[in-house]
């Protein structure tokens, strides 16, 4: 074990010796998003393992840990990692624990102290946890975000993206099933092989590999049969983890669904614009401003580059741009309603919608407050504004049975195929309806 240091308020350090040795733990959200930033973190010298662990010791281990009336993701994310100290799967004197602090005000920021109080309670003390953040907290000797340390972990998300939103529209139509999963495999390979060479960083380089994978979903053989096509959105943990959505994705494929899942890469710009909003609405260091609008600026130009690449080579669908979410929102909610998903949750409804799919399911995990607000809060507007949305809120916490959320989200299917054949009637309809003879004839 190394020599266990503390900083000055008392916080177990990671260390420079710790990097050499320790393998960091991290908790599993998006399997192709982070897959990849575990190569990255290799390049950049750690040794990082995202945990794939499921199951009920997970959610147990996590209530363990975790006052219950904490929010489910919390619980989550802290059961994860806890039961893989505890597993006997590593040795406790060389791992450490690296977790997310978004740096707002909500809990995502204290899942931090969560996660040390239940190490504390295991009798752990001597794990250090790492913080990984863009807002300067909790800083340690041993861990640093370096440049391209950060540019291959945002290259992971769009690469991540590309791959998820190619995948998904090819699964339920490919003729040859699996293939679409078989083309992220071999391209998450291609990718993390690549990510070794310094080019991999260059907007050249980057621009081939979108247009190339893009050719590559292209060329999967698909039946042009019309789908229910199905949006998932709301807080980011259960929206993409299939720990914490009982598998959502996967269910509602099997109901033969299309489903649409908004990128993370949205989430990130979200983020990190909202640091330039607040000095905007509340004052502030001009120069966070100006840091946070060239973050972002660069994170708008990799998704304007994915999107030409869908546009130039494919018929499918590309996202739409974080712009374009923003500017949806004006006159539902302000830009400073920026807790957990804020603003983004509504925008991204309404972007399904304006796209054509206004069947969505909006995931509301337990002790969520701001995503009641930006979620659940906001579908009577939403519903309002546009008669045509068809919209189930799910609620995900650890006593709520799979089979009520599934037999909720049947309902909203049944609803939308009903939707979709009487649109089917009504083209019928106008086909044959005879031509209205002219005023000449
Ligand atoms: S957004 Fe909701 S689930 Fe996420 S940290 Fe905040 S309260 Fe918890």
């Amino acid at each position: 074990m190394a020599e266990l240091k503390y900083s000055k308020d008392g916080r177990l350090l990671f260390t420079k010796e710790m990097k050499k040795n320790y393998t960091l733990l991290a908790p599993m959200m998006l399997p192709i998003h982070f897959g990849l930033i575990q190569t990255a973190f290799g390049l950049g010298g750690y040794k990082v393992e995202i945990l794939d662990t499921t199951g009920h010791e997970v959610v147990n281990e996590g209530l363990r840990s975790v006052h219950n009336d904490s929010c489910y993701p919390a619980i989550l994310v802290v059961g994860q990692l806890i039961n893989a100290v505890k597993s006997g799967k590593y040795d406790t004197d060389q791992i450490g624990l690296l977790i997310t602090q978004t740096g707002g005000g909500c809990r995502a920021s204290n899942y931090i102290h969560l996660l040390r109080k239940g190490l504390l309670r295991a009798g752990y003390t001597h794990i250090p946890v790492v913080s990984l953040n863009l807002s300067g907290l909790e800083k340690n000797p041993g861990f640093k975000l370096t440049i391209p340390l950060l540019i291959r972990l945002i290259l992971s998300v769009i690469y991540g993206d590309i791959l998820m939103l190619l995948a998904n529209q090819c699964r339920p139509y490919e003729v040859a099933k699996g293939e679409a999963d078989r083309l992220v495999q071999v391209w998450s390979k291609r990718l993390a092989d690549e990510f070794k060479s310094p080019s991999a960083l260059s907007r050249k380089r980057i621009k081939n590999n979108l247009t190339q994978i893009v050719r590559d979903f292209a060329k999967i053989q698909r039946i042009k049969e019309p789908k229910i096509r199905v949006g998932v959105v709301g807080e980011i943990y259960v929206k993409y983890s299939p720990l914490g959505n009982n598998g959502l994705e996967e269910f509602l494929q099997n109901e033969g669904a299309e489903v649409v899942v908004p990128g993370l890469l949205d989430f990130l710009i979200f983020k990190t614009d909202n640091r330039a909003v607040d000095v905007e609405l509340y004052g502030g260091n001009p120069l966070k401003r100006i840091l946070a609008n060239g973050l972002a600026g660069y994170m708008k130009s990799l998704q304007k580059a994915m999107i030409e690449a869908i546009e130039e080579n494919s018929d499918f669908r590309p996202p739409a741009t974080f712009d374009h979410i923003k500017s949806l929102v004006k006159g539902y909610v302000g830009y400073g309603n920026k807790m957990g998903e804020g603003w983004l949750l509504t925008g991204e409804m309404l972007e399904l919608i304006e796209s054509g799919a206004p069947n969505i399911v909006c995931t509301q995990p337990f002790g969520c407050l701001p995503n009641h607000i930006a979620g659940k809060g906001m579908l009577r507007k939403i519903k309002d504004l546009n008669p045509e949305a068809n919209i189930v809120a799910i609620d995900y916490d650890p006593g709520a049975t799979k089979i009520n959320q599934e037999n909720r989200i049947k309902l909203m299917l049944a609803n939308a195929r009903k939707a979709a054949e009487a649109a089917r009637t009504e083209k019928k309809g106008e086909k044959q309806a005879p031509a209205t003879p002219s005023a000449h004839s």
